[in-house]
């Protein structure tokens, strides 16, 4: 595994829209691999392709119980309630800003094999499939923000 660089807000990349993926190879995998590292790395809860310049529909996210969860080609497919809270992201480092997201989320997905499955999130996990669902369709959190935080707020917020 290897870490990768972040791309940040400037980058045209992260307006563009990621290509499905169609293979289930090895530089897939290694690509999985080294994503769930470089988020880690950055305390992230989420990251997706786009954001280590590669424009393919990836994405990982930090499930509850600090398991990685693996998304190739999401769709969100059912939401439920509404959640307002505290948003960033690891392409716009130090920028914090209330966004409303679905209380559940339920999200369509391939596994690292190409294997179909379902996966519900709820709370951050919900909003973190919003989130990097979202990046892969170029568009970014700062688009949503209801109201930005300023330095004072910023205890117990998370990138994603
Ligand atoms: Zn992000």
């Amino acid at each position: 595994m290897a870490k990768r660089n972040i791309v940040k807000d400037g980058d045209p990349i992260l307006r563009k829209k990621a290509r499905t993926v169609s293979d289930y190879n090895r530089r897939l995998h290694i690509l999985l691999d080294d994503m769930a590292e470089t988020m880690r790395d950055a305390d992230g809860l989420g990251l997706a392709a786009p954001q280590v310049g590669i424009l393919r529909r990836v994405a990982v996210v930090l499930g509850p119980d600090e398991k990685i969860i693996e998304l190739i080609n999401p769709e969100i497919i059912e939401t439920e309630g509404e959640n307002e809270g505290p948003e960033g992201c690891l392409s716009f480092p130090g920028i914090y800003g209330i966004v409303k997201r679905p209380e559940k989320v339920t999200v369509k997905a391939f596994d690292r094999y190409g294997k179909p499955f379902t996966i519900t999130g709820e709370g951050i996990t919900a909003r973190a499939f919003c989130h990097e669902t979202e990046h892969l369709d170029g568009i970014v959190f700062v688009d949503k923000v209801e109201r930005f935080l300023g330095p004072e707020d910023e205890e117990g917020n998370e990138e994603e």
